[in-house]
């Protein structure tokens, strides 16, 4: 299969481009798309086949379920077997943008987007492609990440089509996401309401809200290889990924000694520093993405100062160390404040739960 490629200004997308792509989606066909947060891989949510080509196509576990992308308040309803008034408070005020709120599900959604789930996660992007396509599909929009399941999720077009290819019917350039990571989940089917996934709306944001919510254990134990949701590899490029959390120590100096450990040991190490740490006096670290005379090449991971900076760069960050073939990546931590509890969720799960701390 050949796919096709719809590029359009995301500000003000084509309307016959996306009828076209939209015509994609109604005929059960599978279209990526972006949105605020990363690409999702869009199908018709009320068709078991058209969901069940998602699975196929990304590779991706029958049981983790997907997200439904809606354009309006009115599509909520009839998705959901009740709507709590808490629910609609957080929808007011948060949509469009990045919550997935999980609800009890209705039988309008078909049964493989939560398998086995009483339950299903909606949201509305905040993004006039997204919205308009939905809106021409006529039907709800069921959307994982449109990566290869266990990859870094897809912040471009063209880190979809590196994934999936001639594998999916369309994708929709509209360039770069904006905030990088994925959406907050939270569900409001127990309580106090738990957040499920950390994303791109913040903890500090809902409970402001809702007052206090619970970070579901899966968050807490990110990394954690027993912990339930962590079953399967997430977010990782194919090289070996390990935190660096310099503690009390300088963050610059701690990178330099792992990653000097590494490459003298033959890997070629790729370092994701702040960029305080790469304008530190005597790093010499230009953050180029070549390979230096040691085997390790640095890339700037963003501000410690600007967190959403870090987030929108991140997955791009973690692919480009695929590109340069390095086999080891060295992460620096961030505080896990407001968006750095999202970004840490992802960098535990990419390292598989490795942290290496001074003395280590
Ligand atoms: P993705 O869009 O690729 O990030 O995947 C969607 C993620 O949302 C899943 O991996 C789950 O973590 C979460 N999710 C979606 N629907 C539900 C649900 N009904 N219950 C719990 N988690 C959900
Ligand atoms: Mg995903």
């Amino acid at each position: 299969m050949v796919t096709r490629v719809f590029t359009v200004d995301p500000l003000v997308p084509r309307g016959d481009l996306l009828r076209a792509a939209a015509e994609i989606l109604r005929n059960g066909g599978l279209v990526a798309f972006p949105t605020e947060t990363v690409y999702g891989l869009g199908a018709d949510a009320t068709s078991a086949a058209a969901v069940s080509r998602i699975f196929e196509a990304k590779g991706r576990p029958q049981d983790n379920p997907l997200i439904v992308h809606v354009h309006s308040y009115d599509a909520v309803p009839p998705l959901v077997a009740e709507l709590p008034a808490r629910a609609e408070v957080l929808m007011y005020r948060f949509w469009p943008g990045p919550l997935t709120l999980v609800l009890k599900k209705s039988r309008l959604v078909t049964e493989n987007v939560s398998p086995g789930l009483a339950t299903v996660g909606i949201r509305m992007p905040d993004h006039a492609v997204a919205l308009n396509l939905i809106r021409l599909s006529g039907v709800p929009v069921a959307a994982p990440s449109a990566n290869a399941s266990g990859r870094p999720s897809p912040t471009s077009a063209s880190h979809v089509l590196s994934d999936l290819g001639g594998k999916i019917e369309a994708v929709v350039d509209g360039g770069p996401c904006g905030i990088g990571v994925e959406s907050t989940v939270l569900d409001l089917t127990v309580e106090p309401p738990a957040i499920l996934r950390p994303g791109g709306t913040t903890r500090e944001a809902v409970e402001e809200v809702l007052g206090d919510v619970v970070l579901d254990a899966t968050v807490v134990n990110a990394g954690g290889p027993k912990s339930p949701g962590t079953k399967y590899r997430h977010y990782a490029p194919s090289a070996r990924v390990f935190l660096v959390d310099p503690g009390r120590v300088p963050a610059g100096g701690l990178l330099r000694k792992f990653a000097a450990e590494f490459a003298a040991r033959g890997h070629r190490v790729g370092v994701l520093a702040s960029s305080e740490v790469l304008a530190e006096g005597g790093t010499s670290r230009k953050p180029t993405g070549e390979w230096d005379d040691q085997g390790t090449a640095w890339l700037d991971a963003g501000s410690e100062r600007d967190l959403d900076e870090v987030a929108a760069r991140l997955f791009d960050n973690l692919r480009r160390f695929d590109d340069l073939g390095a086999d080891v990546v060295l992460a620096q931590v961030f505080p896990e404040t407001g968006m750095g509890l999202a970004i840490m969720n992802r960098l535990l799960k990419a390292a598989e739960g490795r942290v290496l701390r001074s003395g280590s």
